[in-house]
């Protein structure tokens, strides 16, 4: 052996150490996180009232813990060994993909002050209760004193993590949600699609025919409907053995990692498409985490890439699989095991119209899939500009009122069906909501690719072969983890950069039809 190989091989060993010593404290960093998230889910699920000023101090201090944890300065030294070490970081490996996750992480929560994160964690979680509290009572008043404490204390976040150059506030807050996205992207995307959206609403409200809507004003048992709920997503593949289903005002997906994935759906009196639709949606992000890899848990390679990509994943179950007349033919003989004679009367096509019905609304989350983006673009405005300081919260309800007048063409009756329906800036989310529409855009170019990659991958739904869909998912985006960035997956799963061209297509192809347009 010659010298200077004893020394490159001394030298690997000891990034090796590094290496595993970095993810070692990563994953227990890792820890941390999934005992909040246990506790958000338990706050939306379970907490009484009662719980509600404790349980923000259990938050205020996990924050701090957590963010101690991820920001020692033992971490940015194991990095910086790791990263001089060019045969260690050569090429696309594993490992080099940790190192720069880990990096980005890193260099995100050390500009970011203990006592800054700590406030936020507090007051997010008292003021979503003030929210709920509010929304129940249809008193923004009530709410807005927490808001203007959100957006100062964004705002603050904002200018630690630092503006991008040539970007705004609003970037800095987007990218911890979506690596890469800034308003400028964002505007790029959405403004062309608005207007095609809205020739297609205004074609489809003159179309020669409608779905009738009877299907969804049938009363059937909300215990059914649960059952119902269970059943079809089981079916679709959540593994019961690593997650639950649950209920709550807001339906989410929460848990601590793949193999404690938390959902929560929720039922009205009369529209199974509503149980269904958020069953599905939050499965569909459900069986992301359970995709990810158990041998990385806790470490990039074991983390969903991007709020995007995740809602990709939800947004494909629900619209792509849960809206379609395959789906609707495996399901609707499946009906009367669960609501006897109550839904004999309706034949396919009036279940997959009545899946399908396009018709503007105040409420994001009951909205169809032609109208979703617009609820979405009105609200990335206004975010925009709470953020930039252009829109002080006093104004938030008016300003967003006009929009829905402009976007949607509706007359928004009052505060808790306009501005007080979301949790999100409650939880001082500010940059998430177009996550939304973009992981809408991401489902359709995804789906499109799996439609080539399995011959008669529709089809299947119709015998409830949804097998080698979740697998190619699995296979295809869960696996990876973080490994590539959000536009790097989407080129190398769809062969394209993202883009609404799929979406549009499958929109128009399904929903003119169906209007006669
Ligand atoms: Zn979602």
């Amino acid at each position: 052996m010659t010298p200077a190989t004893l020394q490159s091989s001394t030298h690997s060993t000891s990034t090796r150490e590094a290496y595993e010593q970095l993810l070692a404290h990563i994953r227990e960093a890792g820890l941390i996180g999934g005992v909040g998230a246990v506790l958000s889910w338990d706050q939306e699920t379970m907490m009484p009232d009662g719980g509600v000023d404790y349980r923000g101090k259990q938050f205020a201090l996990l924050a701090r813990i957590g963010h101690q944890m991820s920001t020692t300065p033992r971490i940015g030294e194991w990095l910086a060994q790791c990263e001089s070490d060019k045969a260690f970081m050569n090429g696309g490996s594993a490992e080099c993909a940790q190192v720069r996750e880990i990096r980005r992480d890193y260099d995100r929560e050390t500009k970011l002050p203990e006592t800054l994160v700590s406030e936020l964690a507090e007051i997010s979680s008292k003021a979503q209760h003030e929210w709920a509290e509010a929304r129940k009572a249809n008193d923004f008043a009530r709410f807005r004193p927490w808001l203007e404490k959100l957006v100062t204390l964004n705002r603050s976040k904002a200018s630690c993590l630092g503006v991008p150059s040539g970007g705004e506030p609003w970037d800095a807050l987007a990218d911890t949600f979506e690596p890469g996205c800034t308003a400028a992207s964002v505007t790029k995307v959405f403004t062309p699609l608005r207007e095609q959206l809205r020739k297609l609403l205004c074609d489809l409200a003159a179309g020669s025919k409608k779905p009738s809507n009877l299907f969804n004003e049938t009363a059937l048992p909300v215990d059914a409907q649960m059952k119902f709920s269970r059943m079809v997503v089981q079916a679709i593949g959540f593994d019961f053995q690593r997650g639950r289903l649950d209920t709550s005002t807001h339906p989410f997906c929460g848990g601590s990692h793949c193999g404690d994935v938390r959902l929560t759906t929720r039922f009205t009196e009369t529209c199974l498409n509503d149980a269904l639709g958020s069953s599905m949606h939050e499965a569909g992000h459900g069986m992301y985490e359970q995709g990810l890899l158990a041998a990385s848990i806790g470490t990039p390679l074991g983390t969903a890439v991007s709020l995007g990509i995740h809602e990709s994943q939800s947004r494909l179950w629900e619209n792509q699989v849960g809206r379609s007349r395959s789906f609707w033919s495996w399901c609707a003989p499946k009906l009367s095991s669960s609501f006897g004679t109550a839904t004999d009367s309706f034949t396919l096509d009036a279940l997959y119209g009545a899946a399908n019905i396009v018709e503007p609304g105040f409420i994001r989350v009951d909205a169809d899939e032609a109208t979703y983006n617009m609820h979405v673009m009105v609200r990335f405005e206004l975010e925009r500009l709470l953020i930039d300081g252009s829109l002080e919260p006093k104004d938030l309800p008016a300003e967003w009122n006009r929009l829905y007048r402009e976007y949607l063409n509706i007359i928004v009756p009052d505060d808790r069906r306009g501005c007080l329906q979301d949790v999100h800036w409650s939880m001082g989310a500010f940059g998430y909501f177009p996550t939304y529409t973009l992981g809408t855009l991401y489902a359709a170019q995804f789906f499109d690719a799996a439609k080539r990659a399995i011959p008669g991958l529709e089809a299947g739904f119709a015998h409830g072969e949804f097998k080698p869909l979740l697998e190619w998912l699995n296979r295809e985006i869960h696996a990876h983890g973080r490994r590539y960035l959000p536009a790097e997956l989407c080129e190398r799963v769809t062969g394209s950069p993202l883009s609404s061209e799929c979406y549009l297509k499958y929109l128009e192809g399904k929903l003119r039809p169906l209007y006669g347009a």
